[in-house]
């Protein structure tokens, strides 16, 4: 097996086996030349993988193709390992299939011993620079290879720093770093109970095993969930000849990004640091500079790099993100990946780059995360809003949050589970808090520029962060932070804005940005590329207006129940219900001829219901004309009332209602109150999400679909008399035998006819079902006859195909699911494509067999999901409905859809 390839082996095609950095180091070295790339090897991802199968154990071969390919490089380079007079240094860098920054593990400056480090002195004439390398390397091994606390050598580097006077590491002299180096030598071998190897293969050997772990470090498992990573694809060690960026006043180490990564603006931007290593730069322990600033500092290597920017953007037809070094003046790339950018450089850059024409509509589309957009969707600070800044720091992220003040990652995960909204605060981030990211609403942090893994990590989240705000300063044994004096304890609340990095204690108004020309643009290629409709779920005028200006194609989903919610209505429906269900129960006693009930009670019981059903009819007759206004010459679906009981009428809401009157009322009103209890309590269900819901709740009390029938259609009628083009589809939940659809379909044609006669208006309009039970999917042949359309209701379908409570689980058993690598998301979240896209195509297959003019959507969450959508499209449904924020990131997931099928 070939466990290790050259950089003269590789290419950018080869990502699977050599990992994301490696397959563009050899893509780099091959089109930028051996002058820009130092020279090295890559082990392959499935030596990492043979590595984890075998408990730990390197693979057989391994060691031998390491031995070789480190031959071939000493010789290239000619220098070589452990050289007592010029040594050979390495780097080695972990790097999976996709980039996880930070996540991973790194050694630098490996192959310095007590000897050599002494010869690199003396080879270079840089008696600091060597002093410098060594106790780097010291550090590095022993947090990333030893489990040493990267606290403990940071205190000895700060006590350095405080007894020489300087503020920043590079006012250590050699002196200062050769006695840091043997501080940190005795820190190590305190720590681990041995001495720092000496043998340089001995800490190649460890280090490379090192990274392997790595890929089952906590944090990069814990990114990995919140990305959608597979836990088996393991990642690849790229071993590559050191260069330095700690060489003196004209080395540096940087990051640069082709155009402004935050904005997308058409000019290059990054951090960079004088007489630093790339580490230094990324881990935002020093406050780095603008690269801007190097165009003053060194001409000739800035012209260089941003001469190479260009050439690798056209060359990945992407906008890159780059490491490099400069030492003593030279530039070296040390690694380019399509940049991880917010939404709004996202957009930004596909515009331009087809206006540049550097890439087409398709290709530029392609270069959009789908997943990041939601943050384009993000609220910002009222810019007409009066507050006061506490203090400013790096736009990070961009988005605007408020939220409480929270510390720590795990107080972040445990107030957001409780819903609230919270703001991580840190000094500076380290990756492990990376589920504390996901869980806040918005990050803060005093130290780090905007290339920190906080900022990247926040960026690929989509959650606003304010990084290196340098006057916050946090506090965590009083569990509180300062900011110039000003004492805010965790629990106070905050507000930050990562497009301007302004952060407040003022109770901001926060609105919703529009969506710009670029982004009209962008939606506009998307539009016409794709071949999935894209609706939305649309329960009030307000969100059917919002969700046009988003490009909805009509309203696949409008949930009549949540139209009961309202204060107002409340009582109307529960009264409703109660009088239903004693209506329902008086009736059915005086048909089995029971002398006790005569027609009058029967018909009081009747007029009682009605007296509640004309109430509400009103009031859904002007919410539909509203919606139908907002969407006028667009379908809208309306669906027929579908609440598990227990929602609408909670038994302790009546029983509360009986104590109170017990303790003094009106005798005929406390015994109506009893009755209303009884009948509540004979309600109840123990399994609510089971039991009388949807099209069932028709069957019991199909008066109740009639009037809902009768308020849309006396709607759509007052709405073409408008000239509003209604074009309205009814929709019955939660089918499971054709005959329930049979049967409420003719009780809903009857309504609506007989409203149309009424209104002497023709509406048009169609009959469907929702799609939701695995036992609709399957006899679907039989439903679809009885239906103009079918809407995969996706919730409904995971719940019942997988036996998952959808109220539940996500609260409790699916982060054992998760951690145990049961599952790798949520089926909530992401379809089940095996066990519940199944089911869908299925259901879709049969539906069309028995009605091929059936249309056929889906109006799950899943609709807004872009890896659902993707599947959506796959199948051939025709629409998906999803919530208004979410159109335009259906549309551009649509699109992608359609590109990648047309390949
Ligand atoms: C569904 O079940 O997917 C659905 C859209 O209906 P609801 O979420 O209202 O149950
Ligand atoms: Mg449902």
């Amino acid at each position: 097996m070939k466990w290790v390839y050259d950089f003269s082996e590789g290419s950018r095609e080869m990502r699977d086996l050599l990992g994301g950095k490696g397959a563009n180091l050899a893509e780099m070295a091959r089109i930028l030349g051996p002058e820009l790339v130092p020279a090295g090897f890559t082990i392959t991802t499935e030596a990492c993988v043979a590595y984890m199968n075998g408990g730990g154990e390197a693979p057989s071969g391994l060691d031998e193709q390491v031995d070789e390919a480190l031959s071939s490089l000493e010789r290239g380079v000619g220098k070589s390992l452990g050289d007592a007079d010029d040594p050979l240094l390495l780097s080695v860098r972990s790097g999976a299939r996709v980039s996880m920054p930070g996540m991973l593990e790194t050694v630098l400056n490996l192959g310095l011993n007590d000897v050599s480090v002494e010869g690199l002195a003396a080879r270079t004439g840089n008696e600091r620079f060597a002093w410098d390398s060594y106790r780097r390397l010291i550090q590095m091994f022993g947090d990333v290879v030893c489990g040493v606390p990267g606290s403990s050598f940071e205190q000895a580097l700060r006590a350095a720093r405080s007894a020489k006077g300087v503020e920043e590491d590079t006012g250590l002299d050699a002196r200062d770093l050769r006695t840091l180096s043997d501080g940190f030598k005795r820190i190590f071998e305190e720590e681990t109970g041995e001495p720092l190897p000496q043998d340089p293969r001995e800490q190649l050997r460890r280090a490379i095993n090192a990274v392997f772990d790595s890929w089952n470090g906590e944090r990069a498992i814990a990114y990995r969930r919140i990305n959608g990573i597979p836990d088996d694809w393991g990642t690849a060690v790229n071993v590559e000849q050191m260069v330095f960026g700690n060489r003196g006043e004209r080395s540096g180490s940087g990051v640069a990004f082709t155009r402004d990564e935050r904005t997308g603006e058409p000019t290059p931007s990054g951090d960079f640091l004088i007489n630093a290593q790339g580490e230094d730069v990324v881990a935002g322990i020093r406050n780095p500079e603008d690269l801007h600033v190097l165009a003053d500092l060194m001409p000739e290597a800035y012209a260089q790099l941003r001469a190479v920017l260009s050439g690798l953007e056209r060359h990945y037809r992407d906008m890159q993100d780059v490491e490099f070094t400069i030492e003593e003046g030279r530039l070296y790339l040390l690694q380019t990946r399509n940049a991880k950018r917010p939404a709004q450089a996202a957009v930004r850059f596909a515009h331009d780059a087809v206006d540049e024409g550097l890439l087409t509509p398709a290709e530029a589309l392609r270069t959009i995360d789908t997943d990041s957009l939601e943050a384009l969707l993000h609220p910002v600070f009222d810019p007409a809003a009066d507050y006061t800044p506490l203090t400013t720091g790096v736009a990070a992220s961009p988005g605007a949050a408020k939220g409480t003040i929270v510390l720590s990652a795990e107080e972040a995960i445990q107030r957001a589970a409780n819903g609230e909204s919270v703001i991580l605060v840190r000094p500076f981030t380290e990756a492990d808090d990376v589920a504390g990211f996901h869980a806040a609403s918005g990050i803060l942090t005093s130290e780090g520029g905007k290339a920190s893994h906080a900022a990247l990590v926040a960026r690929g989240m989509g959650r606003p962060c304010v990084a290196g705000a340098s006057e916050v300063v946090v506090d965590e044994t009083a569990n509180a932070i300062r900011v110039n004096g000003t004492e805010l304890k965790a629990g106070e609340p905050i507000a930050i804005d990562g497009s301007t990095g302004t952060v407040t204690v003022d109770d901001v108004p926060l609105v919703q940005p529009e969506i710009g020309r670029e982004f009209q643009t962008v939606l506009s290629w998307a539009d016409e590329l794709r071949r999935l409709g894209v609706r939305a779920n649309a329960d009030t005028a307000r969100d059917a207006a919002r969700a046009r200006s988003f490009g909805a194609e009509g309203i696949g989903l409008c949930r009549t129940e949540h139209m009961f919610f309202g204060e107002d209505r409340g009582e109307l429906v529960r009264r409703m219900f109660i009088a239903a269900e004693h209506w329902r129960r008086t009736h059915a006693r005086a048909r089995a001829d029971q002398d006790d009930v005569d027609s009058s009670e029967v018909a009081a019981a009747e007029e009682e219901f009605r007296t509640a059903v004309d109430h509400l009819e009103e009031l859904q007759r002007r919410d539909f004309t509203a919606i139908l206004h907002e969407m006028r010459g667009l379908p809208v679906t309306i669906r027929l009332l579908d609440p598990p009981l227990h929602e609408f009428l909670p038994l302790e809401h009546f029983e509360a209602r009986v104590r109170e009157l017990e303790e003094g009322g009106d005798d005929a009103v406390l015994e109506r109150a009893r009755r209303d209890a009884e009948v509540v309590s004979e309600l109840q269900e123990a399994n609510p999400m089971l039991g009388t819901r949807g099209i069932r709740l028709g069957i019991l009390y199909p008066q109740i679909y009639e009037m809902q029938t009768r308020a849309v259609m006396t709607a759509a009628a007052k709405s073409a008399g408008v000239g509003d083009a209604p074009r309205v589809e009814i929709m019955l939940p939660l089918v499971a035998y054709e005959a329930e659809l049979r049967q409420l379909r003719e009780t809903v044609v009857d309504a609506a006819e007989k409203a149309k006669r009424d209104a002497e208006v023709d509406v048009p309009y169609s009959v469907g079902t929702m799609i939701e039970l695995p036992r609709a999917c399957l006899i679907a042949e039989r439903i679809a006859h009885h239906a103009d359309f079918f809407s995969f209701g996706t919730n409904d379908l995971t719940q019942t195909a997988i036996g998952l409570s959808r109220d539940d689980v996500e609260n409790s058993f699916i982060p054992a699911y998760l951690d145990r690598r049961i599952i790798d998301r949520s089926p909530f979240e992401t379809l089940d494509r095996p066990g519940v896209g199944e089911l869908v195509r299925i259901g879709m297959e049969r539906g069309r067999r028995a009605n091929p003019g059936l249309v056929q959507g889906v109006c799950g969450e899943h609709g807004g999901n872009p890896e659902s959508v993707r599947f959506f499209a796959e199948i051939g449904l025709d629409y998906v409905s999803c919530s208004p924020y979410r159109v335009p990131i259906a549309r551009v997931a649509a699109a992608q859809a359609a590109i990648a099928d047309d390949e």
